[in-house]
């Protein structure tokens, strides 16, 4: 409960905002000055080059955004009107809105605790239920890599082909190999909070020739090889402008710069909450490099004062000792700085309220989740879910590069005077 008062941030302390360099400018004046401003060019070509070399795939295709990206993934991963589509359940909606792009159903799949990805227990039982599902997608949540080696397995033992929405983790690794990689199909984004930006963009990452080359026809409206305008397929307005790419091509020299900003950012985190009721969001140093593109903290269940979360607003009961979300998310925005809710879970979400949702000690049955409405725990006073409870105790922390770390030390102060 905080009982203290701080001085307003002069300056507005943001959660991720672009980090600009000068490059960028100099790559959009020169798609202006030789007059390449669509979506052909030398930017195009360059960042396809760098980024399939960064990431260590054969292939990439630029596209205008990270969600145009994984909906020709659907289409490539051939998920048909009523397909069933395993999905991560603790994500951005942009992971999931594509299957249902193509007419998929998604299927929600529970979290886990080491690294709040998809839980690959869960995966298992949900095919247990479902044996018949061809796709799963799964996200690399804020630019932690998920349990991927146990996915994997769980997707070969089905003979299901992996998504991978690697939107927030370009630069980050696991068993050393870039995330990006791990997919039948693989994303990234350019989106203006995300650690390399284009203001806005996307790519598809792929090692197979085939598979680039029709996600690239399909998204410039699927012209066939022909004198006219010639169309055997639906095709779509998806790929990135050259002036976009040229954002993007001053960017990229400065991804390992960002990572290093952000995990510098990180630890102090770490370090200034030792001693408190909670922990930064895990990590599994010995099978993953993040890119640290979001730090994030969980509150220790005992730690959690009252909290309920209807569907626009949210009420606490402070206590002593104690804190919430809510509370802490309430002190930084009344100073000026921005923290955020953990994405809230896409089974809690209404548009989504039909949809079966697996977790790994279910009743052996899926559970729709129109009963889940209305409150975080159950009747028994315990988190119902592992995305619910992640969800319930955790937020994101202002995790912009350019923060100072004075700034920083502010903000870690007005977290602890919530726990006196
Ligand atoms: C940002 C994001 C996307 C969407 O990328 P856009 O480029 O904004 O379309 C998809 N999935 C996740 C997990 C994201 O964070």
């Amino acid at each position: 409960m905080n009982n203290k008062t701080f001085e307003m941030f002069s300056e507005r302390v943001w959660l991720s905002t672009p980090t600009m360099h000068g490059e960028e400018w100099k790559y959009m004046e020169e798609a202006y000055k030789t007059n390449w401003m669509s979506t052909v060019g030398e930017n195009l070509n360059e960042v396809e080059r760098i980024t399939a070399e960064k990431i260590g795939c054969k292939y990439a295709v630029a596209l205008s955004a990270g969600t145009a990206a994984l909906h020709l993934c659907m289409k490539l991963a051939g998920v048909r009107p009523g397909d069933r589509v395993f999905c991560s359940d603790m994500t951005f909606s942009a992971t999931v809105n594509p299957v249902v792009y193509e007419g998929g159903v998604p299927v929600f799949i529970d979290t886990e605790y080491d690294t709040w990805n998809m839980d690959p227990a869960a995966l298992e039982k949900a095919f247990e239920l479902y044996p018949d599902v061809k796709v799963v997608v799964i996200a690399h949540l804020y630019g932690t890599p998920g349990k991927i080696d146990e996915i994997r397995a769980v997707c070969d033992k089905y003979g299901a082909k992996i998504v991978e929405d690697a939107a927030e983790s370009f630069g980050a690794a696991y068993k050393g190999k870039q995330t990006g990689t791990f997919g039948d199909f693989s994303v990234i984004s350019f989106n203006g909070n995300k650690i390399i930006t284009g203001s806005s963009g996307g790519m598809f990452l792929t090692d197979s020739l085939e598979d680039a080359d029709k996600v690239r026809k399909w998204s410039t409206q699927s012209r066939e090889n022909a004198p006219w305008y010639h169309h055997e397929e639906i095709g779509y307005n998806y790929r990135m402008s050259n002036l976009i790419a040229g954002v993007v091509r001053g960017q990229l020299p400065y991804l390992e710069e960002h990572i290093a900003q952000k995990k510098m950012i990180y630890e102090r985190y770490k370090e200034g909450f030792k001693g408190l009721p909670v922990s930064m969001n895990p990590i599994d140093f010995e099978k993953s490099t993040p890119n640290y593109w979001l730090s994030s903290m969980i509150i220790d269940p005992e730690a959690m004062c009252r909290q309920v979360r209807g569907e626009q607003e949210a009420l606490y009961i402070p206590e002593y000792g104690k804190s919430c979300p809510t509370e802490i998310l309430e002190i930084l925005a009344k100073y000026n700085a921005e923290g955020r809710p953990i994405w809230k879970p896409m089974h809690m979400q209404p548009m989504y309220r039909m949809n079966a949702f697996v977790t790994r000690e279910g009743d052996g049955r899926a559970k729709t989740n129109a009963y889940i409405f209305g409150g975080s725990v159950g009747t028994d006073g315990k988190p119902l879910d592992v995305g619910m409870d992640i969800f319930h105790r955790g937020l994101c922390l202002p995790s912009d590069n350019k923060m100072p770390a004075e700034v920083q030390d502010k903000v870690i102060e007005m977290i602890r005077s919530c726990f006196e």
